[in-house]
């Protein structure tokens, strides 16, 4: 075991603070990260108020990890001491289902283990990003090509494959028009993305305010849908909406702005649920779909895919002990368009 500092909840809705942890010793298929960035997702903030259900405390939120390889154990043959990687929402899962087997860990038959507030394999609490070193097996670390700095690559491992994943599973690209709901810390990085895939994309924001940043992330049309003009103009328009909001919508009103054969995918989820006429998708054989971040393999290729095209997520870069007021502006959408923490000030 070793002691390291971390921020921590102490309970449901108590400000984060400075505290240490302990880490597992590094097993045979461990390898040492030495943290060196960590996003904050909306998620870390629903977990830690406990908006999605009972948790455990304290809780060391994040999962957005960006680092370096400090110790590998005697069986790791992926990696070795200074290689660059990143580990994502997960830190295990059955590997024998056939979900695993296919490398679709995150829908894992048992479930996965989640990197913090869950319990792992021993019945040990799992802890977060938001600390200066976190041990995990060798096969849920992900390689962090040489091109993309740390700090812009650590929210791809969340809100970078949550979007990538069903971009690909739905096949966008070039000849599809693609719509990203919300421009957030999910839409902007959906928008970069399904622009690189070579779709057509268009956001739906709530207001323009953040058009121009959009029209500059490689968005390609941005309208208001507080406008009731937008959903007459763009009737019948695409052939994909990804919905990264996750606050209660008019579904129907979405709905009518796809193709026939067209799918609303969900990455946000309200937390109340919600009522559909399905007459909203008898007509034009619509898909109503869900989607939850990537398996490893997949992360992988949305790591080189987003080197390849050089980007990275759009971030505003923290200390730890400004963690608890980004909550505040996360919640107020005040961040453009993640709030990435600098774990050397833990
Ligand atoms: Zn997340
Ligand atoms: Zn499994």
């Amino acid at each position: 075991m070793s002691t390291v500092a971390a921020y921590a909840a102490p309970a449901a809705k108590a400000p984060l603070e400075r505290t240490t942890i302990e880490r597992r010793p590094v097993g045979e298929s461990d390898i040492l990260i030495d943290i060196k960035f960590a996003g904050i997702c909306h998620s870390d903030i629903h977990q830690a108020r406990e908006g999605w259900g009972e948790a455990i405390f304290p809780m060391v939120p994040g999962h957005e990890i960006a680092g370096v390889v400090t110790e590998v154990g005697a069986g790791v043959t992926k990696y070795t001491v200074g290689d660059r990687v990143g580990v994502g929402c997960f830190v295990d899962s059955c590997r024998e289902c056939e979900y695993c087997r296919q490398g679709l860990e995150q829908y894992c038959a048992k479930g996965n283990t989640a990197t913090y507030n869950a319990l792992d394999k021993n019945g040990e609490p799992t802890y977060g990003g938001y600390s200066t070193h976190v041990v995990v097996d060798e096969n849920y670390a992900v390689r962090i090509p040489d091109s993309l700095s740390l700090d812009v690559a650590a929210p791809l491992l969340c809100a970078g494959i949550t979007t990538y994943s069903p971009l690909r599973h739905w096949n966008a690209g070039p000849g599809k028009k693609v719509a990203v709901l919300g421009m957030g810390g999910l839409g902007h990085m959906g928008v970069k993305i399904a622009h690189a895939m070579g779709a057509e994309v268009t956001v739906l924001s709530q207001s323009l305010r953040k058009r121009e940043d959009g029209l500059k992330l490689g968005a390609d049309h941005y309208y208001a849908t507080s406008d009731p003009k937008t959903f007459e103009e763009l009737a019948g328009t695409f052939d994909i909406i990804l919905s990264t909001v996750s606050a209660p919508l008019d579904f129907a009103a979405y709905l009518s702005l796809l193709k026939t054969d067209g799918a609303l995918v969900n990455v946000g989820a309200p937390e109340e649920p919600v009522s559909l006429n399905l007459f909203a998708l008898l007509g034009g054989r619509k898909t109503l779909a869900g989607s939850m971040i990537g398996g490893i393999a997949e992360t992988q290729e949305m790591l080189d895919f987003c080197a390849e095209h050089g980007f990275g997520a759009e971030i505003e870069l923290i200390r730890a002990d400004q963690i608890n007021e980004a909550y505040e502006r996360v919640l107020a959408s005040d961040v453009r368009y993640r709030f990435v923490i600098d774990t050397a000030t833990i």
